[in-house]
């Protein structure tokens, strides 16, 4: 099993850093802080944070630093920062194990963005059901309060910052960070339009950094070790390591436990998924293996002959899948791939807000299609109907969502066309394992004229 150098995860047996004492004399908590705020101007603590290449961890993959120098330089009275804890993929353990095991990290993060940008007042957005994860970052926010860590004139210097957990859960919408400012301020969490983005407006129309829990707990090890030592972990384009929650369902004794605990891990930029399975534990995987899911609810499938993949933003875009929540699926072999592509569309469209037309009527319309092919009732141009929408949907779509909904069919066309063909030709599933959900065909129409 590889050992890769874990930054903000806690592993079995290292010491618990949940309390200001082990935080402090493990890991030299709150040090960064303390360095950035006595010797650091805040534009040195963002070119840092840039050369250290800490891209966005939450999916789009921008770099923070230079979301922050947007916020920076935006002249307002107030400004906030938003921690967004909440994964909204409910399988992806990354925001909750954090918050269980290292909540100081999180919230020195969130301090060291909020003097970045000049912030004074902050949100640790999170999802209401992590209860041991709020339990845990409230005590510790108790702890750092009393050490003057949190709150007005930190240690003594005129730098100030509040911190306030929000819990909610509204799905997966949850996560999108328009959502979180309008569910802030007490609105019905609907994603806007952008532009103008949160730097500029955001919540309570003041500029706004919101960056996900995983890029801000990476933050204190730029600033106390500096960008040279962050980056000697990742690749050319991508500095440190990402938290994965890796899902085997093809060594899982029961086959109905899709739920159970997953393993979760930290990896660096550009290790390849075949690694990464080593790492978690699931060294001999050919043979058994039909596909590995890499992005989640929202990701896409790839086949073995992916294995060698670095994991990194563009060549897992280019093969199809995102970098997304992190979370990483092993599907058996006997899978049919038309059959997961319709659970997952049809998971998707449950879950659209439906605010606007080609998401709302597009994913549930491609998952119609794909519950007439696996119930063999396809024709040959619902190949061609899909197609449009997989390229309509994500054009027309106000927010990442629709933008990434049809990756599940897109990867499943484009690997496994066979098992198509054979649903739609043969009327047959080619793993036996479809069970047909249509009695009638579900009859839409082309979407370009
Ligand atoms: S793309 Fe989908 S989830 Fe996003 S705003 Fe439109 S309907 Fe809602």
């Amino acid at each position: 099993m590889p050992e890769f150098e874990y930054r903000v995860l806690r592993r079995r047996g290292e010491p618990d850093l949940r309390s200001l004492d082990s935080y402090r004399r493990n890991l030299a908590g709150y040090s960064a802080i303390e360095k950035a705020i006595s010797e650091q101007t805040p534009d040195q603590v963002i070119s840092q944070v840039i050369d250290a290449k800490l891209r966005g961890r939450g999916g789009a993959g921008r770099l923070a630093g230079e979301k922050w120098l947007i916020v920076r330089q935006y002249e307002s009275d107030q400004k906030y920062v938003i921690c967004n804890a909440y994964d909204a993929d409910p399988r992806s353990w990354a925001a909750r194990s954090m918050l269980e095991r290292n909540p100081h990290q999180v919230i020195e993060g969130i301090l060291l963005a909020a003097y970045a940008v000049g912030a004074s007042e902050a949100y640790l957005f999170t999802r209401s059901f992590f209860t041991e994860g709020i339990a845990s970052v409230q005590q510790a926010l108790s702890e750092a309060l009393d050490a003057n860590l949190v709150g007005r004139d930190i240690l003594g210097t005129e730098f100030s910052c509040t911190i306030n957990v929000v819990g909610v859960d509204i799905g997966f919408m949850g996560g999108e960070e328009t959502v979180q400012i309008a569910l802030i301020k007490g609105r019905r969490g609907m994603p806007e339009q952008r532009p103008p983005f949160p730097a500029q407006y955001g919540l309570w129309d003041k500029p706004t950094a919101i960056n996900c829990i995983e890029t801000l707990a990476n933050v204190p090890v730029i600033v106390r070790n500096g960008a040279q030592a962050f980056t000697s972990v990742g690749t050319a384009t991508t500095g440190g390591t990402k938290v994965l929650t890796v899902y085997d369902y093809v060594h899982v004794l029961d086959k109905s436990a899709l739920y159970s605990e997953p393993k979760v891990v930290e990896v660096p930029f550009g290790a390849t998924l075949r690694e990464i399975l080593r790492h978690a534990g699931i060294a001999r995987v050919e043979g058994d293996l039909g596909a590995i899911v890499v992005g989640g609810a929202e990701g896409g499938a790839l086949p073995t002959s992916a294995l060698d993949t670095p994991f990194d933003y563009d060549p897992i875009e280019e093969a199809g899948a995102i970098v997304g929540s992190g979370v990483v699926e092993l599907l058996p072999a006997n899978t049919c791939m038309v059959g997961w592509a319709m659970d997952r569309t049809r998971y998707l469209s449950d879950e659209s807000c439906g605010k606007c037309v080609p998401c709302r009527l597009g994913v549930k319309r491609m998952a119609g299609l794909l519950e007439g092919i696996i119930s063999d009732l396809g024709k040959s141009d619902d190949l061609n109907v899909l197609d449009e929408f997989a390229s309509y949907v994500p054009n027309g779509s106000l927010c990442g969502f629709g933008v990434q909904a049809p990756n599940a069919y897109k990867t499943a066309k484009r690997y496994w066309p066979d098992h198509f063909k054979m649903h739609m030709e043969e009327q047959q599933c080619p793993t036996g394992t479809c069970v047909p959900v249509r009695a009638h065909r579900y009859v839409t129409k082309h979407v370009l004229p």
